[in-house]
């Protein structure tokens, strides 16, 4: 493992040959606030206190910024976002401010959508029957929740044949990373319209490095200890110690909820309780290239089907024009096919596509690659879910602990939680709480 500078920077100093009392450089002050987590949350407070006048040190566990939102722009000829890759609903959307931030060019998507059961196209007389399904599931939703504060949404959505299966897959698994039993309906109506939505023609996580590359970040660093009971915040990390007058955390629920970062005074009941109850969601990608075209569909179309093991799955098949596709899984789905480990994510994928476009695709196969969201030890799933009867714990675990650590992160936003939007708001959220007790510039 490479140590990070500014732990170099600090055992240098211990170690001076002199015995003298050495001046820090300007950069191993400690600065104003500590960040931890370097993905979008951890970028965009840091962003703000920086344009604010305040100095800022994120620190990050992994050796890259980003999080959950990373590109992969070199393996398969496109750029493969392993996390987020869309903004939805792009009018109002908080992520549309990177993208501008960015000067990022941000794609509509219009690509064509194709509804298969058991490896056939729905007739027309399905695809009607399908849209009353999924106009009649978001009416239950909604009208349930005038009569209660919350339910579970698999209370209110019993499927009775493959096409209503697929359609409540839609609102569960495939969009929320669970499967509707576990899904608060509550939290799933705090998510605004989809339309329109944009992809990043560098890809998602690609625009998100760049943005935040003016952001001092110690990489390889996890921290272990927030304590605040001294004058300042002290930061323990594999990497070392740091000092800081404020810090700002924006782990995953996941993360947090392993109980692998100690909190001194120890983090609240309340919180402790929102952590517990937003647990990490279950979504994976698998992405394919084939050695020749397979595949007989016009480019960037997306496909939602049910197998005929009755397994829904989202893909888009030839993205960007190539002999590819990207096959999305989530819920219990995701859940068993990454502790299943090995090729099995691949596996599925490639018989699921076969069931629709034809076996030959079998032979085909030249790379590939499924995302093990769940099994990375910085992010243990792919977003927060609340549980039924849990939507108010964003609330809570937004809330500052002692004063001086303030909490941000997909998880703690009331409107956008679960996406970059949420993320990106939570940080400017945090950094805002941060000033206020910080004070002028110092
Ligand atoms: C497969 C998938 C698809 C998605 N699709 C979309 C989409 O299309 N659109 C959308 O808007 N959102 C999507 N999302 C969600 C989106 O990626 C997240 O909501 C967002 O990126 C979260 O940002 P964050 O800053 O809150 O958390 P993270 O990005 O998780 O940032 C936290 C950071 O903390 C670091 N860290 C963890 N532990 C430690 C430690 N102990 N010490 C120091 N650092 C640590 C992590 O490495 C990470 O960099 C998707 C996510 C996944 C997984």
């Amino acid at each position: 493992m490479t140590l990070p500078r500014w732990f170099l920077i600090r055992r240098s100093l211990l170690m001076s040959p002199f015995g003298l009392a050495l001046v820090p450089p300007a950069q191993a002050a400690d600065p104003d606030v500590a960040i931890i987590g370097a993905g979008v949350a951890g970028l965009a407070a840091a962003r703000a206190l920086m344009a604010a006048g305040k100095s800022v040190q994120v620190i990050e566990a992994r050796a890259r910024t980003g999080g959950r939102a990373f590109t992969d722009s070199t393996t398969f000829g496109f750029a493969f976002d392993h996390g987020a890759q869309w903004i939805e609903a792009g009018k109002i959307n908080p992520a549309m401010a990177i993208v501008r931030e960015a000067a990022a060019k941000a794609i509509l998507d219009q690509s064509e959508q194709a509804i298969c059961v058991a490896g056939k196209e729905l007739s027309k007389e399905d695809y009607e029957r399908f849209e009353k399904i999924a106009h009649e599931a978001t009416r239950k939703i909604a009208e349930a929740l005038k009569n209660q504060p919350d339910v579970a949404v698999g209370r209110l959505l019993v499927a009775q044949d493959p096409l209503e299966r697929l359609a409540y897959a839609m609102v569960g698994p495939l969009e929320q990373g669970v499967e509707n039993g576990e899904l608060s309906a509550r939290d799933f109506t705090r998510q605004p319209e989809a339309e329109p939505q944009y992809a990043i023609a560098e890809g998602m996580g690609a625009m998100i490095a760049r943005w935040g590359t003016k952001v001092p970040v110690k990489f390889d660093a996890r921290v272990v200890r927030v304590d605040s009971t001294g004058a300042q915040v002290t930061i323990e990390t594999t990497a070392g110690q740091m000092r800081a007058r404020a810090a700002i955390v924006t782990l995953p629920t996941g993360v947090l909820a392993t109980g692998k970062i100690g909190f001194a005074p120890q983090l609240s009941a309340a919180k402790r309780e929102a952590i517990a109850q937003l647990p990490m969601a279950s979504f994976n990608k698998v992405a394919i290239l084939f050695a020749r075209r397979v595949i007989d569909a016009p480019a960037g179309r997306n496909v939602t089907a049910l197998t005929r093991k009755e397994l829904a799955f989202d893909a888009i098949v030839r993205p960007a024009n190539r002999e590819a596709a990207l096959v999305f899984v989530g819920g219990a789905l995701a859940r068993a096919l990454e502790e299943e480990g090995g090729r099995a994510a691949v596996t599925f994928a490639v018989s699921a596509l076969a069931e629709i476009y034809g076996n030959d695709l079998r032979g085909a196969v030249a790379k590939s690659h499924a995302t093990q969201w769940g099994r990375d030890p910085y992010a243990t799933g792919s977003w927060s879910v609340a549980r039924p009867g849990h939507a108010d714990k964003r609330a809570v675990l937004a809330q500052p602990h002692h004063d001086r650590v303030f909490f941000a992160g997909e998880a703690t936003d009331p409107v956008w939680a679960t996406r970059v939007g949420g993320a990106y708001a939570s940080g400017l959220r945090a950094a805002k709480e941060a000033l206020a007790v910080l004070g002028g510039k110092r």
